[in-house]
């Protein structure tokens, strides 16, 4: 293939995707929500996405297409008439600005919040794109690596993503990073995420990732990089321009003897059907690199439990491995996504029932809430009671990890901040005692409050 036969990555957003052929395809209601909504929730896709993933024939109900466009229902309906009313007729710049504030706080009452807390520190100066909640693994989030292939309109980071579509790649962030590291000898882990890191192009990967090679670092065994790109742009693996470069660079990883830990967020058994997407994950493997599958649970984009057990199926067939999927709640329209708990335990069992062993990797539905990753192992009759049993698979003290403990069942609850201790106790066993949030020693120094914890979907 010549390089002008190579696909090149074309995004499109509320001000260009006019131009594609397929926002003909809309009616003009579903046009419309498109123009007004993605005033609050950005907007973002591209042309893989609209020729490839999704299914023209089968909007608005296609999940893809509910994945990335968004759809009336995901505002209140008084909300979606005054935003529209601003939007489109009175075209009012200044008063729209306004209601999207207003919608975006209510949505996400504390979007400042998600870099303040967890947030290392040294000589007391907070260390800007860094957080350390639990004490093997550090989250390095690169600011070029703020922004993604194709926005999903679930997402809650949008706080992060409006108007740093361009940030440049800063070479001190990295150098930050190291000097955190060298002095956290119980860090295994380093988690590069964003948005989308592989949003990058491979020269600026290396320019994070060589230094965490280098002396001094032995204690970093695992780093991994969360992305959605493995679903949105397979072809950053096989096609672009320095898509080999990237594979050398996870090969010279796997060299040094660490393990290059790709965190590849998946939603739909449609992103693995494709051609590309397969060789994708072929490629990324072939490097000795691993590739694991993780996703949250949406009402209306991947309720269908056939839909997991396929994706887990073709990922463990293509020698990727299931690993989490997720609770959401951080979304922004999250009356419009979210299911209640007992339903997203039983799509998770249906589709753990019908998978081999080797998918039996995958672990949830997982809760990032702020004691920890909270999974709800079941729904269990204990003396005549009916209860979730949950464990903590993560949590901010170790010691609370793998003890099986009970909730009220709730027919209705959503999140862990809504579950009852049961057997009339009036509190979890963590919340016992003085050992309650506690930090990652030597990590985080700021004050502890109760917040949203950023879910690792990449
Ligand atoms: C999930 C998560 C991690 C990594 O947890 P693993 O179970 O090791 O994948 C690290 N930090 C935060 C804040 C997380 O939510
Ligand atoms: S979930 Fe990931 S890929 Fe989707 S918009 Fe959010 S950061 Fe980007």
């Amino acid at each position: 293939m010549t390089a002008d036969a190579l696909p090149k990555f074309k995004p499109y957003t509320r001000q260009t995707i006019r131009q594609a052929p397929q926002w003909e395809l809309l009616t003009p209601e579903q046009q419309e929500a498109v123009q007004v909504i993605s005033h609050v929730l950005p907007f973002r896709t591209n042309q893989y996405v609209l020729e490839q993933l999704i299914d023209w024939d089968n909007i608005p109900d296609d999940p893809i297409y509910r994945l990335v466009f968004p759809h009336r229902d995901m505002l209140p309906a008084h909300e979606y008439w005054q935003l529209r009313d601003l939007v489109l007729v009175k075209q009012d710049d200044a008063a729209a600005q306004q209601l999207v504030r207003q919608i975006r706080l209510r949505m996400n009452p504390h979007p400042a919040g998600q870099m303040t807390h967890n947030v290392p520190r040294v000589n007391d100066a907070p260390l800007r794109g860094l957080q350390h909640k639990y004490k093997e693994t550090v989250l390095f989030f690169p600011s070029a690596g703020q922004t993604c292939h194709a926005y999903c309109t679930f997402c809650f980071r949008w706080p992060q993503f409006v108007g740093m579509d361009d940030m440049k790649f800063d070479a001190r962030e990295t150098t930050q990073l190291v000097e955190y590291l060298k002095t956290h000898k119980d860090v295994t882990d380093v988690l590069i995420t964003g948005g989308d890191p592989m949003i990058m192009n491979t020269r600026s990967m290396e320019e994070i990732i060589t230094p965490l090679l280098g002396p001094g670092l032995e204690h970093i065994q695992n780093i991994r990089v969360g992305t959605k790109s493995v679903s949105y742009w397979p072809q950053r693996y096989v096609s672009d321009r320095d898509a080999d470069d990237l594979l050398r660079l996870f090969e010279r990883v796997v060299a040094s003897g660490k393990n290059m830990a790709i965190m590849g967020h998946y939603s739909h058994a449609v992103e693995l059907r494709q051609e590309v997407a397969q060789q994708a994950v072929k490629r990324i493997v072939g490097t000795g690199a691993t590739l694991r599958m993780q996703g949250p649970l949406i009402r209306h984009i991947n309720e269908d439990p056939a839909s997991w057990a396929e994706l887990w199926r073709t990922g463990v067939r293509l020698g990727a491995i299931p690993y989490y999927m997720f609770v959401e709640r951080d979304t922004g329209p999250r009356e419009y996504f979210q299911l209640p708990l007992a339903r997203a335990h039983e799509v998770f069992q249906q589709a753990y029932q019908m998978v081999s062993g080797l998918a039996r990797t995958v672990r949830g539905p997982s809760m990032s809430a702020f004691p920890g990753k909270v999974v709800i192992d079941g729904v269990a009759q204990v003396g005549g009671e009916k209860v979730f049993a949950l464990q903590f698979l993560q949590a901010r003290n170790a010691d609370w990890v793998r003890k099986p403990f009970y909730a009220k069942y709730d027919p209705t609850a959503t999140w862990f901040d809504q579950l009852r201790p049961a057997f009339g106790r009036d509190k979890f066993f963590f919340e016992e005692g003085g050992q309650g949030p506690g930090h990652v020693p030597g990590a985080a120094t700021v004050p502890v409050l109760p917040r949203r914890v950023i879910p690792l979907v990449a």
